[in-house]
């Protein structure tokens, strides 16, 4: 008589050391993105600090170039405006729209 140990030692297959096919890192297209730098204004000197003239509310001529087309102002960055004058501007120019020197919005009405 033969005893029959059912011991059935069943092993799974191993799914330690899997290959990666291609290192498994993934890569990312593109580097990092193209900044441009270009503007209305690459002039990186401050206008007032070269001329050597005061911000006046009432010098629209100059005024005028540091609004936008649809009259808004101008940045520090895109003008070259220190820090001193584009304070002053921003007040100049606020009181030229005050007195209706300069628009508050300008759109080209067709
Ligand atoms: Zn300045």
């Amino acid at each position: 008589m033969t005893q029959e140990t059912e011991s059935r030692q069943r092993r799974p297959p191993s799914g330690y050391g899997s290959r990666r096919p291609d290192g498994g890192r993934p890569q990312r297209p593109g580097g990092r993105p193209v900044r441009r730098f270009g503007g209305p204004g690459r002039n990186r000197v401050c206008e007032f600090c070269a001329e050597k003239v005061v911000v006046d509310y009432k010098d629209v001529g100059r005024l005028r170039r540091y609004l936008t087309e649809g009259g808004k102002i101008f940045g520090r960055r895109q003008t070259g405006t220190c820090a001193k004058h584009q304070r002053r501007l921003t007040i100049a120019l606020k009181r030229a729209r005050y007195l209706a020197l300069l628009p508050y919005v300008s759109r080209s009405e067709a």
